[in-house]
């Protein structure tokens, strides 16, 4: 039971599915611990009723939210102000209620990137093969990019969704694109940024390019339930380096919460203490 008083700031998480979400136990372990008196809770909130929860929003003193599926993108219209990376990718993960103005931020893919950082991967002139191309593949490449990954290809069954992702980095950054993978290429780092390997998908590998890994490559996947994926598991026999999503959730919310509390903290410290708590996705 959450012990709140009448100075308690709520903040939480909307979008729709969230009953599974792992952010309430994240935010309020980080509250308690850095003292901070504020209860956050998720909204499961329908399309329909998005716009008078944005609307209303900012007449509260509720410190703000962060979005998930399918909010990402709705949410953008019902802003005050968006940060740069977040106006570039057009997606929002974080929203920021100071004195009733609405801040949209997207920590997603400087989760990922930090979270490399953190695991020794450099990201900096690698060259990465991004499997996916929705929202989550949309964060990540773009912060590749900006951390100077000399190529990024992205492969996904929708052209489109992977078209727009090349064109955007193309946009912001000096590194080189490609809609195909090149069989002939050492790849640095594959990522997984499909649901292929999560519930009901747990016998789907997505990467049929399994001959391009070798101890040399740095295999990530985005899901982390199950903590090893079908594509970490055959990865980990080819000797490749192996990390799931569970750094990037915990790092993006780190990110999120220092935003939400105009606080810094140390991130690998917090990092270390929240994969403790989530002990069950860490590999
Ligand atoms: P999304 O926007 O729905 O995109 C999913 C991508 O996977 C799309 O490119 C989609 O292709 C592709 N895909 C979906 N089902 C597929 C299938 N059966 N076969 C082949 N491709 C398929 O989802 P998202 O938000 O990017 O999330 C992607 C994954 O990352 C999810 O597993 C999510 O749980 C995980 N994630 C993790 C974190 C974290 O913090 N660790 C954060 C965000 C997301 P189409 O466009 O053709 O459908």
């Amino acid at each position: 039971m959450i012990k709140t008083t009448a100075k308690t700031k709520l903040f939480g998480l909307i979008g729709s599915p969230v009953s599974h979400s792992l952010s309430p136990k994240m935010h309020s372990f980080l509250a308690e611990r850095v003292g901070i008196d504020a209860a956050y809770l998720t909204f499961d909130i329908k399309k329909e009723n998005l716009e008078s929860f944005l609307c209303g929003f900012g007449s509260t003193d509720a410190l703000g939210f962060n979005v998930t599926v399918p909010y990402k993108i709705d949410v953008i219209k019902y802003l005050d102000e968006i940060e740069d990376d977040a106006k570039n990718m057009n997606s929002v993960n974080t929203v920021v209620n100071r004195n009733g103005q609405l801040y949209g931020y997207n920590t997603d893919g400087e989760g990922f990137c930090r979270y490399l950082h953190i695991k020794g991967c450099e990201i900096k002139d690698k060259n990465i093969l991004v499997i996916g191309a929705g929202g989550a593949a949309l964060g990540v490449c773009y912060k590749l990019a900006e951390y100077g990954a000399n190529s990024i290809t992205v492969t996904s069954r929708t052209k489109e969704k992977v078209n727009n992702i090349l064109k955007m980095v193309k946009k912001y950054s000096n590194t080189d694109v490609y809609d195909e993978v090149d069989t002939t290429c050492e790849y640095d780092i594959i990522i997984n940024a499909t649901p292929l390997g999560m519930h009901p998908y747990e016998d789907k590998n997505p990467c049929t390019f399994m001959e391009l890994i070798s101890e040399n490559t740095v295999c990530c996947d985005l899901v982390y339930n199950p903590a090893k994926t079908l594509f970490l598991k055959e990865s980990q026999k080819k000797g490749a380096k192996i990390i799931n999503g569970l750094g990037m959730l915990i790092m993006q919310g780190i990110l999120a919460f220092e935003l939400f509390n105009d606080v810094k903290l140390d991130h690998e410290k917090y990092y270390n203490e929240l994969s403790k708590v989530f002990e069950e996705f860490k590999i």
